[in-house]
């Protein structure tokens, strides 16, 4: 019979996050691939837990994916970590469920920290709907496609960055995004030293001009609706024969004044023209 995969989520920082559950599973699996051998040796030594490891990264996957299916069919249960959070986010995990899924290997998961969901709820932006885009690439032409390719989605979005890059990465987020909106710069997550920055994009790239970045950085970005949203709520305060005349106080013709209203509030134009017209 086949044996089983558990992925497992293990601390982001702080030791006292790992589960029971996963300690027991780690006491009861034949071996552990870990994607940083040396930092979950730590983690194993702390909780006295002996159990032969192998690694399993961004450059080996291919053979140690198809040596740990091996030992899976065998009928040995293993375990998979990330260097640290949940397996299968922003690291090769992906690729080894892949493989169970084909062999007809049964995968579990033993559920817990993940940086991306931990900085989202800290954040104070809407959590309601979120889009993960985990790290930008390193070639420049393809951090600009990407930032481009979600400058207008509504969603909050969540990004991962390293401390060398940190500068910038939000150098290119105001060029896509604009220096007003909002941001929240998450690091150092149950840590001691954890530290949610929430400012505009604008604001973190001047604080960052002036401060070296430090620890390993989430990212969260306001969606684009909210900003589209926060300027519509500035016209609910005026009437719409005041908004068409501060557009012909500013130099447009009435026709032009009335074509922008509508737009700015998402009425037909001709409903702004009468109401306009009005006594
Ligand atoms: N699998 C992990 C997870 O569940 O979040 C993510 C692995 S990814 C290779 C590593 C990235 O996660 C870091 O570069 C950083 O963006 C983020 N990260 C990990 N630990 C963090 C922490 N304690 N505080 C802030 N960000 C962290």
């Amino acid at each position: 019979m086949n044996g089983k995969l558990y992925l497992c989520a293990t601390p982001i920082g702080n030791l006292g996050d790992v589960s029971p559950r996963c300690l027991e599973v780690f006491n009861s699996v034949d071996i552990i691939a870990a994607e940083d051998t040396r930092r979950t040796l730590q983690l194993l030594n702390h909780f006295e837990i002996s159990k032969p490891l192998t690694s399993y990264h961004e450059h080996n996957k291919r053979e140690k994916g198809e040596y740990i299916i091996s030992l899976l069919k065998n009928g040995k249960n293993a375990v998979l970590v990330s260097d640290a959070g949940t397996p299968a986010i922003s690291d090769p995990g992906e690729d080894l469920v892949k493989l169970c899924i084909e062999n007809d290997i049964d995968v579990t998961s033993i559920p817990g920290p993940v940086a991306g969901i931990n900085a989202l709820i800290l954040s104070g932006l809407s959590t309601r709907r979120f889009a993960f885009e985990g790290f930008l690439s390193v070639n420049k032409r393809h951090r600009k496609e990407h930032l481009e390719s979600v400058k207008n989605d509504m969603r909050t979005l969540i990004f991962y960055e390293a401390p060398h890059k940190l500068k910038n990465t939000l150098a290119d987020m105001e060029n896509a995004f604009g220096s007003d909106r909002r941001i929240a710069l998450a690091r150092e997550l149950t840590k001691i030293h954890e530290e949610v920055r929430r400012c505009t994009i604008g604001e973190a790239v001047k604080f960052y001009s002036e401060n070296n970045p430090r620890g390993e950085y989430v990212l969260i970005i306001e969606g684009a609706q909210e900003i589209e949203n926060n300027e519509e709520n500035i016209w609910e305060d005026i009437s719409v024969k005041d908004h068409v005349n501060k557009y012909i106080a500013e130099g447009m013709t009435s026709k032009d004044a009335i074509k922008k209203t509508a737009l700015d509030r998402k009425l037909p134009k001709r409903d702004v023209y009468n109401e306009y017209h009005k006594e």
